[in-house]
């Protein structure tokens, strides 16, 4: 089996890539951002935007939060280092697990932190889970949805293909078929289009 020359990450590892010289897409990531960026000038930028954003209403800014490491982090950081009064938006999507809400509720807590939730009609979240094999109507649902919500963060496209990935994984494909594509874009609408859909304007 193939190794990073590096690391020593094995070829198995999902996403991950070697070049000529046989060392992986992760370690040279690292070395881009170590030697390309200028991290100091990037520091001055968001300090210049936090100031701009520090009392500029009742909250400073937005936080969407997923629950998971890279929000918490960035929640942390904009509470505790920056000063910052964010308001907390939260999607239910109902499928949250016990410890996950657990660990929001003791995130929120601590640092002190107003949070607002939007959790959609279950009957209709249900409805559409139950649509997944049916790629035809989800396309036409996902096209509506991306005619009137583009742009739809990268950030909610890599979301909405968690559970794609752990079906493909389950199954052990090796691409992508019409049922994995239906439940990526089921995953993208209750991100990103449902509340609208179901409450056009
Ligand atoms: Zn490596």
């Amino acid at each position: 089996m193939k190794t990073c020359s590096k690391c020593v990450m094995p070829e198995t590892a999902e996403t991950l890539a070697f070049d000529d010289k046989g060392v992986c897409s992760v370690c040279r990531q690292v070395e881009f951002k170590q030697t390309t960026i200028d991290w100091t000038a990037r520091r001055a930028e968001l300090d210049g935007l936090l100031d701009k954003a520090r009392g500029s209403g009742d909250y400073d800014c937005i936080v969407p939060f997923s629950g998971g490491k890279d929000s918490t982090f960035t929640l942390w950081y904009l509470v505790r280092e920056c000063g910052l009064k964010p308001l907390v938006v939260r999607f239910d999507h109902g499928f949250m697990r016990p410890t996950l809400i657990e660990n929001n509720t003791r995130t929120f807590r601590t640092l002190g932190v107003d949070v607002h939730t939007f959790t959609p009609n279950w009957q209709v979240v249900r409805k559409l889970m139950g649509q997944v094999g049916h790629e035809v109507q989800l396309a036409g649902l996902a096209a509506t949805a991306a005619r009137e919500f583009l742009p739809a963060s990268a950030m909610t496209l890599v979301l909405a293909g968690v559970p794609a990935a752990l079906y493909e994984r389950a199954k052990g494909l090796k691409e992508s078929t019409p049922v994995s594509i239906g439940i990526w874009l089921a995953g993208t609408l209750m991100l990103v289009g449902l509340p609208y859909l179901l409450l056009p304007s």
